[in-house]
């Protein structure tokens, strides 16, 4: 059976700390599905297009990447794709607080998706797309927390 892993978040904008995640993840799955949740209550600051043309760019040299948006539940997504594991990054105790609860209720929801946490290295644990986006509201330079040849624009 072929190892499918979700890796799910809003990515406005992928980050350093994101890109990390998803290679070192490559190992251990055939397939890495990065899959941009669409919520309609939460206002963004970069458009869907944008976010998913970012992350294309980043990995467009890794077939074991792919690129998708969905809505609704993170488990039931996993379902019409036929994944198995739901990945996710832990920077901080308060990530993995957060992280507990929904790795815990998705279990719940479905015990055959399995979510798997990497720890993120210590140069990269400072990095968050909401710091990002601070820096850019206020004309600061982010170009140094995004992927290479990531343009913001
Ligand atoms: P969400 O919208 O769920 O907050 P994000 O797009 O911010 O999602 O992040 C998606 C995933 O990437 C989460 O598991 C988050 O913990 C992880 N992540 C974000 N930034 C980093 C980082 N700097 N290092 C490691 N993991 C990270």
């Amino acid at each position: 059976m072929i190892k499918t892993a979700v890796f799910p978040g809003s990515f406005d904008p992928i980050t350093k700390g994101h890109e990390s995640i998803v290679k070192r993840a490559l190992p251990l799955f055939d397939e890495v599905v990065v899959a941009i949740g669409m919520n309609a209550s939460k206002n963004h600051f970069f458009s869907l297009e944008k976010r998913k043309a970012w992350i294309e760019q980043v990995f467009a040299s890794e077939p074991k990447v792919k690129v998708e948006t969905y809505e609704g539940l993170t488990v039931d997504f996993c379902k019409t794709i036929n994944a198995n594991y739901i990945l996710r990054g832990l920077r901080t105790s308060a990530d993995f607080e957060f992280e507990r609860t929904i790795a815990q209720m998705n279990y719940a929801m479905d015990n055959g998706i399995e979510t798997v946490f990497i720890v993120s290295t210590p140069e990269l644990s400072a990095i968050n797309s909401t710091i990002v986006r601070d820096i850019l509201r206020h004309g600061g330079d982010a170009i140094p927390f995004v992927p290479d040849g990531i343009e913001l624009t």
